[in-house]
């Protein structure tokens, strides 16, 4: 099957190089054409333009940012006319709404659509172990299974177009729930000079644990939040996003609207392209740590995106 992928960024880079190791051939767009380029070896050639991609590929994949990238990628009078007889499939994380949205852009120029947004991150994409969350036609699902199958142990359709994208966005708010909730309570650990791996060991133990407390720990305790896999700009697009949907619904938006404010005056404070730990930093540190053995993200250093 001939695929094109638009959006060789952290996560577009990783699905095409693991479909193109499964024997796919692989066609690459991305705005900034050096990341496209940077394919080459593996074998992934570089198309001229998103409409070039889309036309002359069986399947197209988007990682894309958010849904403007997506509008301004496929939706422009340039790009529409290629999408017809086409198939699309859209896996980043963007609202429901906004899926059907394009969606019905997509079929009003004759194309197909199907989401499937994914959770895991860089590791998850090389090892084939994402967790993709598709939604949209029956059909159109299991002419994409293989692609799939490639990039996850058991990949599953929820239902119809916006529900896949409703439990990715679910499962993103966890990231910042859990993510938010437990540096607080490392915060006060700290805080109170407890030994920190005697109350991990206890967390450990309890129904309270998460892996991704873990994951993470090294980069609290380091103040290091470099080499992001998944940067906090894009954790709080989801969070943004994740308040929006509540909004409509009845639930009490408060509390997301308050954390989406801290995410906001992080990413003001130059942790965009941090892990997305770093939200920590602005949650206890909100006036700058106590001991800082190493600033989050120094102009001078690299991170991996
Ligand atoms: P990323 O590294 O920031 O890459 C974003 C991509 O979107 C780049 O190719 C960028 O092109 C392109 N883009 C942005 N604005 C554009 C525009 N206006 N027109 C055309 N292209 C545009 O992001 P990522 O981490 O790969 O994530 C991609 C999507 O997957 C996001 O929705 C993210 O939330 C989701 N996701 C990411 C992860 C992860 O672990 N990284 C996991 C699950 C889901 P340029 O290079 O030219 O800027």
């Amino acid at each position: 099957m001939q695929l094109a992928v638009l959006g060789i960024g952290l996560l577009g880079r990783e699905i095409a190089m693991r479909l193109v190791a499964h024997g796919f051939q692989v066609l690459a767009w991305n705005r900034s054409p050096e990341k496209a380029a940077s394919l080459a070896e593996a074998g992934i050639a570089q198309a001229q333009d998103a409409g070039t991609a889309i036309a002359a590929s069986d399947c197209t994949l988007l990682l894309l940012s958010d849904a403007a990238a997506i509008r301004e990628t496929l939706l422009t009078t340039a790009c529409k006319p290629n999408l017809a007889g086409r198939m699309i499939v859209q896996m980043g994380t963007i609202a429901p709404e906004e899926s059907r949205d394009i969606a019905a852009s997509i079929e009003r120029a004759g194309g197909s659509y199907l989401e499937a947004p994914v959770l895991g991150s860089l590791p998850e994409a090389r090892e084939g172990r994402l967790i993709v969350m598709a939604g949209g036609d029956e059909s159109l699902y299991q002419r994409c299974l293989p692609v799939f199958q490639a990039l996850s142990e058991a990949p599953q359709r929820i239902g119809e177009i916006g529900q896949g994208a409703a439990v990715k966005l679910a499962m993103n708010q966890l990231i910042a729930g859990l993510t938010t909730s437990f540096a607080y309570s490392l915060g006060l650990v700290r805080d109170a000079n407890v030994n920190v791996e005697q109350f991990m060991s206890l967390l450990r133990r309890s129904a309270l644990y998460a892996p991704t407390f873990d994951k993470k720990l090294d980069k609290y305790l380091n103040h290091d939040y470099r080499g992001a896999n998944f940067p906090l700009k894009h954790l709080q697009k989801d969070l943004s996003l994740f308040c929006r949907v509540a909004q409509g619904m009845s639930f009490n938006s408060t509390p997301l609207l308050a954390l989406e404010e801290v995410f906001s005056g992080a990413i003001a404070d130059g942790l965009a392209d941090a892990d997305y730990s770093a939200i920590y930093e602005a949650l206890v540190h909100a006036r700058g740590p106590k001991t800082s053995p190493q600033r989050p993200l120094k102009d001078d250093q690299d991170s991996d995106n």
